[in-house]
């Protein structure tokens, strides 16, 4: 008899076998007030892919999407890749130069657009390189005026309620998407069905280790607050969908809105950059709700301690994870014991904002300049460099920098970090965030964390500025809290970091020649600080104060 042995592909369409085995009615719930299961998820899944076939989409092709977080942006998750396309998520964040590039470089085919981002699209739609068709999104007319223009409402209309989603090699592109761009052109990165269901199962697996631990599971509420274009929303709709967990959609961020939906629709986990956190906890002094069920992960730039405190102090279980576009983006998350095991409260704010231990299958090592592991003392610093199933296996069209990303058989992370005499991963700054002052490497992260903790420091940033004798020097730039008195908050910055310095944990050239006041400090499209403009725009600020 010949053997019939399924040689089982990794591919997103088995993301959903579970779900609809063990909890079909499960809810999704977006705040345009669409309200449904996962049984209507999977046919409208089959819906729209009939649709698309009819609109000539095949394997290979790309669609872009520009939308913000909806149940239907969770469809595209699905249903695009389902097809053999490519989904392009689009970062709609970007300049309209940027958008333009980023959709003539990722050939895209369609573009799915929504309501409020026509106008761009507008804009640009001449300077598209590529025939393109166009469906709009929550509209109910034709905004723009030619026969390659399509109403989503209408074209998913009367469509066949199942489709054939074929199997095929799990190395087949699933999406891509563009790197937030603050030096140069965005670069694109993409990411294989393989790539995306490892990465699913490798978050679960990596957050469970821990007694206390960030685990997302059946009786949790998912809600994002990482933009499903910045890397797939971290990957966690994937994952929320695969454990069969309730999932709230929060479409475009206001605070207010998020926490109501987090009230209304009980959500316990969800994720974020330290700015939406700082921007939650604000809002939330004006309506004081209860967030003592949320479990958050905060990853994309460091978690400072005073940060950490605020939103334990308001309820919420804060941990970091560390990861980039590069990466898919998990590489580590901070474990937490149970509570008992933890000494007192300094010592659990410092277990939150450890950038944390390596997921399962992630070889991560931190080598000097000539690729030699450095030795682990919890000191030594290096470059973070990593190898994972999930990793993106270079820049799309950009042969050079794939090169240099992968250079030696691992991906150079350009972080700088050691691993603490727990096991656990330290970022003390990006390579090229680190201030060389004096022969010395000063990390940014490390005169941020203390300087964060004055009191009247709404926000702030340490940055290297170019010196004819010191090479550098630090300055940094402090948004402050209004009603706070810039003298005063100077004052006890510059006691803070030299008491830093007496105890010798700090360099003594880290004393910042200047200390910037601001409005506000300026973010990358994702909600980073963007120290590269503002190592630009103070370049020539007098560093002798
Ligand atoms: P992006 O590709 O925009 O997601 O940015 C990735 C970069 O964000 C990393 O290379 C790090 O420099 C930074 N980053 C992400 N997570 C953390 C973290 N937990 N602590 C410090 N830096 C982080």
């Amino acid at each position: 008899m010949e053997n019939s042995f399924y040689n089982y592909p990794l591919l997103i369409k088995q993301l959903l076998i579970s779900p609809l085995s063990s909890n079909p009615e499960q809810e999704i719930v977006d705040n345009e007030n669409q309200r449904y299961d996962y049984k209507r998820l999977n046919t409208n899944i089959h819906t729209l892919a009939n649709a698309l076939r009819e609109l000539g989409i095949k394997k290979g092709d790309t669609i872009g999407v520009m939308a913000w977080d909806t149940i239907r942006y969770l469809e595209f998750f699905f249903t695009i890749p389902m097809m053999g396309a490519i989904l392009h998520t689009i970062n709609i964040r970007l300049s309209e130069q940027q958008i333009l590039y980023t959709i003539n470089h990722a050939d895209d085919d369609i573009l799915i657009v929504h309501h409020d981002f026509i106008q761009v699209i507008d804009k640009i739609r001449k300077k598209i390189s590529r025939p393109i068709k166009i469906i709009l999104l929550n509209s109910k007319k034709y905004n723009l005026s030619d026969n390659n223009t399509y109403l989503y409402e209408d074209l998913i209309k009367n469509k066949k309620l199942k489709f054939k989603f074929e199997d095929f090699d799990e190395n087949t592109t699933a999406t891509k998407f563009y790197t937030t761009g603050t030096t140069g052109d965005p670069k694109g990165v993409s990411y294989s069905h393989r790539q995306l269901v490892i990465h699913t199962l490798g978050f679960i697996a990596g957050s469970s280790v821990s007694n206390y631990s960030h685990r997302l599971h059946n009786e949790d509420v998912y809600m994002p607050l990482t933009p499903m274009f910045h890397v797939h929303g971290w990957g966690f709709p994937y994952m929320a969908t695969l454990l069969g967990v309730k999932q709230v959609y929060p479409g475009r961020y206001e605070p207010k809105r998020l926490l109501d939906l987090i009230k209304q629709e009980k959500v316990t986990f969800s994720h974020c950059v330290p700015t939406i956190l700082q921007m939650l906890l604000n809002e939330n002094k004006k309506l004081n709700y209860d967030l003592s069920k949320l479990k958050l992960i905060i990853g994309g730039s460091a978690m400072s301690k005073s940060l950490a405190e605020e939103a334990q102090s308001q309820g919420i279980n804060v941990v970091s994870a560390y990861g980039m576009s590069e990466t898919c983006p998990f590489l580590t998350i901070a474990q937490m014991p149970s509570e008992a095991r933890i000494s007192s409260q300094k010592e659990l704010i410092k277990m939150r904002t450890k950038t944390g231990k390596p997921g399962p299958l992630v070889d991560l090592r931190i080598v000097d300049e000539n690729f030699k592991d450095v030795i682990r003392d919890n000191n030594s610093t290096g470059e973070i460099v990593v190898r994972a199933p999930w990793l993106t296996n270079g820049y799309i069209k950009d042969e050079k920098a794939s090169k240099e990303l992968w250079k030696g058989g691992y991906l150079h992370t350009g972080d700088v970090g050691y691993i603490d005499d727990t096991g656990s991963l330290i970022i003390t700054d990006r390579i090229k965030d680190i201030i060389k002052s004096g022969g010395e490497w000063i990390s940014s992260l490390q005169i941020e964390d203390i300087v964060s903790k004055c009191k009247g420091v709404k926000e702030v940033a340490a940055i290297g500025i170019k010196d004819v004798k010191w090479g550098e020097r630090p300055i940094i730039i402090v948004a402050k809290i209004v009603t706070e008195n810039a003298e005063d908050i100077t004052k006890r910055i510059k006691e803070r970091i030299s008491n830093e310095i007496k105890k010798g944990l700090l360099s003594k050239w880290a004393m910042p020649d200047k200390i910037e006041y601001v409005k506000e400090i300026e973010k990358t499209s994702v909600g980073k600080v963007n120290k590269k403009l503002l190592r630009e725009k103070y370049k020539f600020i007098k560093t002798n104060e």
